[in-house]
């Protein structure tokens, strides 16, 4: 199909519900229709070039058009194409990324369950780690405590592990045995307490929470190790340690939604290992393929592992596409490529120091109030008076306008209200980054 800009606008308007959208202002609007990209670019259907500050969604960290990966797709479609995984089978790719899996998370991590998406992985930790409990005989042992405002997918579960008001206030969620405690963010909330203080402040809540609610009765906590779609949260270092030590002291699972940070986006393989953090579940997805197929996966630890199989039976849990023969052989080509050409090293070591290092020279800017950041993913905060750290009011839509010039200036940056977040692929160049930091500046210019 050969259509204008103006067709495509008009047949999707027509035809198709975005995902988080609100439908009439898009259509009133028209949708940016991208056609193409390459490396770290994009290009719409006007034929304007677009740096991806985003990599898609967070995923795309090797890059747009790498053969590779179109070559373990192309031949793996023609090998087999397809099968599952239900009924005492398995395939090579399956157990060739499990292995693999196993070998670049951490050592205690054996044993993967595969998925189709970064939700389906937290709909499976929900049940597996509830049905961990009841096979040891504490099938009263249910809940799970998450965060506000954490992101952890769309499906009823994901969502419900998730801490987004607007996604609860639709649908009726969370489901039950789901509560939640406050976010270790900062700049949001914690002005006036030193970083260390806040951490370990709302680190406790989660002691606090366990006590409230019986040790008897809670199955597990789940975090994402810098929330993400939140506003790129990254806890003080005193966060971490203290909440594995109160899961350590009252026997709760841990589980760690790597689903953005995982596959070095971090500086690390996972970013578990860069906090110290040693999950008992482990949930991937995004990066594990760089978005080229849809692909889930949860590592399970030795520890969750042996009961679920000596004394777990049958798990009634799983997925058409778990582990797809296609996906994972794009997975397997993916990891192969991330080490052959050290994307990791790189990132810890000279790009993600680079970004990290020019993206703080932003908060010379009148409309920011703090630069932040890790590896290859980082965000400021707008606000309206730098002194006092105001904010907008809400009607303003500062962030919305920012994310809006950047687009009309060449580059995706994402708004979460007035927090603005990049997240590049990891084979960005310094150039690139030069690139990416002025678009920013220059957008923010117009949004003063
Ligand atoms: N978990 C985290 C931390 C995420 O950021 C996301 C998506 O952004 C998900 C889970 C859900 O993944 P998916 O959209 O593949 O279902």
């Amino acid at each position: 199909m050969q259509q204008t800009t103006r067709e495509w606008q008009q047949l999707d308007a027509s035809h198709h519900l975005h995902p988080f959208t609100d439908f009439q202002a898009l259509n009133k609007k028209g949708s940016r229709i991208i056609t193409k990209a390459s490396g770290v670019y994009l290009e719409d259907s006007d034929g304007q070039r677009i740096l991806d500050g985003m990599a898609g969604l967070w995923c795309v960290n090797m890059g747009y058009g790498r053969q590779e990966l179109v070559n373990a797709a192309t031949q793996q479609m023609q090998q087999l194409p397809y099968y599952n995984l239900f009924f005492q089978t398995a395939h090579p790719p399956v157990i060739e990324l499990a292995t693999l899996l196993t070998e670049i998370t951490p050592p205690h991590l054996n044993q993967v369950f595969f998925t189709g998406s970064g939700s389906e992985c937290n709909d499976t930790v929900l049940r597996m780690v509830r049905h961990y409990w009841a096979s040891k005989g504490q099938p009263e042992k249910q809940v799970i405590i998450s965060r506000h405002n954490a992101y952890h997918g769309s499906t009823v579960a994901g969502a419900s592990l998730g801490g987004m008001k607007g996604m609860h206030a639709q649908g009726g969620l969370p489901i039950p045995g789901i509560v939640h405690i406050d976010q270790p963010y900062h700049f949001g909330e914690g002005q006036g307490i030193s970083p260390h203080e806040f951490g370990l402040e709302r680190a406790r809540q989660l002691e606090q929470k366990i006590l409230e609610l019986g040790v008897d009765k809670v199955a597990a906590f789940i975090g994402e190790p810098i929330q993400g779609a939140g506003g790129v949260i990254i806890p003080p270092d005193s966060y971490w340690p203290e909440i594995q030590r109160i899961c350590d002291h009252y026997g709760i699972l841990l589980i760690a939604d790597e689903v953005i940070c995982g596959f070095g986006r971090t500086g690390h393989w996972f970013a578990s290992e860069g906090f110290g953090i040693k999950p008992d579940l482990m949930c991937l997805a995004k990066g594990i393929t760089s978005g080229y197929l849809p692909l889930g996966a949860v590592m399970v630890s030795d520890r969750v592992a042996k009961v679920l199989v000596e004394e777990g039976g049958e798990f009634n849990h799983g997925f058409t596409y778990s582990g797809h023969p296609v996906a994972c052989a794009v997975a397997i080509a993916n990891i192969k490529l991330m080490q052959s050409e050290s994307i990791v090293k790189r990132v810890n070591e000279t790009i993600g120091p680079y970004l990290q290092r020019r993206w703080r020279e932003l908060a010379d800017h009148p409309l920011v109030g703090e630069t932040r950041g890790k590896g290859l993913v980082a965000a400021l905060e707008i606000v309206q008076d730098k002194r006092t750290n105001q904010r907008f009011p809400t009607a303003a839509n500062a962030g919305m306008t920012c994310r809006e010039f950047c687009f009309n200036n060449g580059l995706v940056m994402r708004a979460v209200g007035d927090t603005m977040i990049i997240s590049p692929p990891l084979v960005i160049t310094e150039e690139q980054v030069d690139e990416l930091v002025s678009l920013a500046r220059r957008s923010l210019d117009l949004t003063a």
